[in-house]
């Protein structure tokens, strides 16, 4: 019997995830192989955040038990502060995002949110206050309209119009005969990139979650539509704690502090200006994607 119900747990366990405002496919898979791992302590109580502060306390952490990818890392984003994390590939960036999430638990050490350690609240209160922006934003075979508001069963028309709006995709919407009727997906509207990622900022707002996680928000756009989704996304994070993912260092420069991470390590810390100063590992980074980008 127990194998019967292992299954049909972590599909319901899969499904309140993406009921809850999950978006990212491959995360999904990812959650398939670890629903098992990471549960709610009985009687967990509810992640309450007043201040939206997000600390790494010497957190350890590996996919597999000989291989530990970060080695004690601690750090702290202030409340409402903007924090980019940056490093070579492999580094450990995406994982930082996904314990905060808490798709993993950390093997040692802790992560708090408002003072409150994520491994002790429900999953469900942790992921209500994480808003993500991935990557590569999926889309349901439905409308505009639930696509923005997915997640939330009560979000209102006009949530949604004010989170379209914010995301500069309202004037696209309104121009479509059946405006946030409109089908998207596989058998409706083909939509570009830099819609989808707006639809998905749109999302976001509806949650209107205090801490917001940027991962490489903007990588598979053409620069002008970079530019445009970045300067949406910096009016998005405002007063929110912003924790973002970031490749190409050029998105990130204005962020309040940048994390360096080497091989699961802090390696540097401090603003673009500081870092350059180094002239560490950061600054060897900036030289190289300059070059690149001039090239
Ligand atoms: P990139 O910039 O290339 O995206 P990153 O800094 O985000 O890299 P992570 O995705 O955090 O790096 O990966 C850190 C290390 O953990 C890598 O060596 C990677 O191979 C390993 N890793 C990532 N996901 C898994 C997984 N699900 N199982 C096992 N190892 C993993």
């Amino acid at each position: 019997l127990l194998q019967l119900f292992r299954p049909l747990d972590m599909l319901g366990f899969v499904y309140r995830t993406v009921r809850q405002g999950l978006i990212d496919m491959a995360e999904m898979f990812r959650l398939i192989d670890t629903a098992a791992e990471v549960k709610d302590t009985p009687g967990a109580p509810a992640l309450v955040v007043r201040r939206p502060t997000v600390v790494f306390d010497k957190v350890r952490f590996g996919y597999e038990t000989d291989r530990e990818i970060l080695h004690g890392l601690s750090f702290e984003v202030p409340a409402g502060n903007h924090v980019a994390i940056v490093g070579p590939s492999g580094a450990g960036k995406s994982t930082i995002g996904r314990l905060l999430f808490r798709f993993y638990d950390p093997w040692q050490g802790r992560i708090l949110i408002d003072g409150q350690d994520i491994a002790e609240v429900t999953q469900s209160s942790l992921r209500e206050k994480i808003g993500i922006v991935p990557q590569d934003s999926v889309l349901f075979n439905d409308t505009i309209g639930y696509n923005i508001a997915y997640g939330r069963d009560r979000a209102n028309r006009d949530k949604v119009i004010e989170a379209a709006r914010a995301a500069a995709i309202l004037p696209f919407i309104e121009r479509l005969p059946d405006g946030f009727d409109t089908e998207v997906g596989e058998r409706g509207l083909k939509l570009s990139g830099g819609e989808k990622q707006r639809i998905a900022i749109a999302r976001t707002l509806v949650k209107d979650p205090p801490v917001l996680l940027l991962d490489e928000a903007t990588s598979a756009l053409d620069s002008r539509t970079e530019q445009a989704i970045l300067a949406t996304l910096r009016r998005v994070s405002e007063n929110r704690t912003t924790l973002a993912i970031a490749h190409r260092l050029s998105t990130i420069a204005d962020a309040d502090r940048i994390l360096v991470l080497e091989q699961g390590r802090l390696a540097e810390a401090g603003t673009h200006g500081q870092l350059l100063q180094k002239r560490g590992l950061y600054a060897e980074m900036w030289a190289r994607q300059q070059a690149e980008s001039e090239g």
